[in-house]
């Protein structure tokens, strides 16, 4: 059986032009990059290539780019970084209800050190109101981390507009675009934000590397300490491998963004429309336009989300309820409850993700097979019999 996969928001199946571009840097050019010697400083060289590419990706300089172990690495460094770099200044820091645990768990960590934190509330959409950010600036606030869209239900909050009003009170602005770069424009100077998370295994890149943007200027504590790579903000011998199929993976999301954005709309909308239509008593999640290209995210009632996975998984199809993170847990997702919905809508949620190898005969496939799959399982329901 051939799988079909979908799930592009949890990991991408990694390039085969950034294997190939990745291959040498583990033998021939295997060198410690700061070795002064030629086998060193190729290594060098290639990191700083890759520098440049990731930088021309998000409009951003060179040297305002730090290699991370991803972007949970991005994201901590990011927000312990500047929180404890400028805590004579204030203690509190502003994100939403909807971020990802990379930094809902930093801020709850951030808390037990002694700062405060707001968690902005989102509308049914999963939109952050700029507004709400306005209203809860004090004289104390340091940070302002909001995600550029959202890992879960796709929507894509108002960055540009968070921009200007942290801008106007002077306060850092961090944004994890960890599921937008190399998708859809995430330019640092038209969203006006300080500090960006970026991951590579989103993008058709490897996993466990990513990067963090740090604007010209920002002050935050290095995120770690020992030798004096990536200019003394993040000390350990580099992933070269991975930064350089980081690299190749920017490269080709630069030439490809816009077109597969329009590809992957179309098929994105065909699967929505498909799922509502076939299936009575199912509801969209997130914003039916301001939406990840490649996001797609239903609740299905009375049916549990990790049943219509298991069954979907049975004819080959890979798909996921809430983010992948917290799949092995029962709780029902943070995001959706924060939009509003009920304990049994989470738990009914299912999440198909689209990527750059998804194709109209295999959305055709998902829309034949789980309208079946739906009626079997409310069939022998516990939900619906309570129901009805
Ligand atoms: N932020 C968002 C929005 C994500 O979707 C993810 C991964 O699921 C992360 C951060 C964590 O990235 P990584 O897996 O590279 O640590």
């Amino acid at each position: 059986m051939k799988r079909i996969y979908l799930d592009y928001a949890a990991t991408t199946p990694t390039h085969p032009e950034v294997v190939k571009a990745m291959l040498p840097y583990f033998t021939d050019v295997f060198g410690n990059p700061s070795g002064i010697y030629s086998y060193g400083q190729e290594a060098k060289g290639a990191i700083e290539e890759t520098r440049a590419q990731v930088a021309e990706l998000i409009g951003a300089r060179d040297e305002e780019i730090v290699f991370t172990s991803g972007g949970t690495g991005a994201d901590n460094f990011a927000i312990k970084g500047v929180a404890f770099a400028n805590d004579n200044k204030g203690d509190h820091v502003i994100t939403s209800s909807i971020e990802h645990h990379a930094v809902i768990e930093t801020c709850k960590f951030l808390q037990g050190k002694g700062f405060r934190v707001t968690y902005l509330p989102v509308d049914e959409y999963g939109l952050v109101d700029p507004q709400d950010v306005k209203k809860a600036i004090t004289s104390k606030t340091i940070l302002i981390s909001v995600m550029h869209a959202n890992n879960e239900m796709g929507a894509i909050e108002p960055i540009a507009e968070i921009g200007k009003i942290a801008k106007e009170g002077g306060i850092y602005l961090h944004t994890d675009a960890v599921q937008t770069v190399g998708h859809i424009p995430a330019d640092v100077n038209e969203m006006g934000v300080d500090l960006l998370s970026i991951s590579g295994h989103k993008l058709c890149g490897p996993k466990g590397v990513g990067a963090l943007y740090i604007r010209k200027g920002t002050k935050l504590v290095p995120f770690m300490h020992g030798g004096d790579q990536e200019r003394r903000r993040r000390a350990g011998t580099e992933n070269v491998p991975g930064i350089v199929g980081l690299g190749q993976a920017a490269k080709i999301a630069q030439q490809e963004t816009s077109e597969e954005a329009e590809r992957l709309s179309s098929l994105r909308d065909k699967l929505i429309e498909g799922i509502l239509e076939r299936i009575d008593h199912t509801h969209l999640n997130g914003h039916p336009s301001r939406r990840l290209p490649n996001n797609v995210n239903v609740s299905v009632d009375f049916v549990e989300g990790e049943s219509m996975i298991l069954n979907l998984d049975l004819q080959g199809i890979c798909t996921s309820t809430g983010s992948a993170c917290s799949s092995s847990s029962l709780e029902p997702s943070h995001v959706l409850l924060a939009m509003g919905l009920s304990h049994e809508q989470a738990h009914g949620s299912l999440r198909l993700t689209l990527g750059k190898w998804t194709t109209v005969e295999e959305i055709e496939q998902v829309l034949d097979v789980l309208p079946g799959i739906v009626a079997k399982l409310r069939a022998m329901s516990p939900l619906l019999k309570s129901h009805g």
